[in-house]
């Protein structure tokens, strides 16, 4: 090898994965594998608890822990708004539907497949 080849490299060290060789810019190991979307964490506990809002002292019932896309989260929550004939939000990775239906909604993703763990009053 020249020398001045180390100069040419100089400060252009590339991190590469161990897994494929590839530069870790261009490394997709940790990537899902082509046409699956990421799916549910495999500990993922849904949690359904009743929250009073400040504003009002509205209930709501909050459903944390769906770790899904943001799409199917919309989905679900409107499944869950026609479920339960209330609004509701999808907001920071958790769906808030108006009124207290932690019972409705507990049943119905348990239906879906989801474990579902109640949490607060
Ligand atoms: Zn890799």
């Amino acid at each position: 090898m020249p020398d001045r080849l180390v100069y040419s490299t100089d400060g252009g060290r590339i991190n590469t994965c161990p897994r494929c060789g590839l530069p870790n810019a261009k490394c997709r190991c940790d990537q899902p594998p082509a046409g699956q979307q990421p799916t549910r964490k495999s500990d993922g506990i849904v949690r359904i608890m009743r929250d009073k809002k400040h504003r009002g002292g509205k209930t709501v019932t909050v459903i944390s822990g769906v770790a899904t896309s943001q799409n199917e989260m919309a989905a679900l929550a409107q499944q869950l708004k026609k479920l339960c004939g209330s609004g509701g939000t999808v907001k920071d990775g958790v769906i808030e539907i108006q009124g207290d239906h932690c019972d409705k909604i507990q049943a119905r993703l348990t239906e879906l497949g989801y474990k579902v763990k109640r949490a607060g009053g």
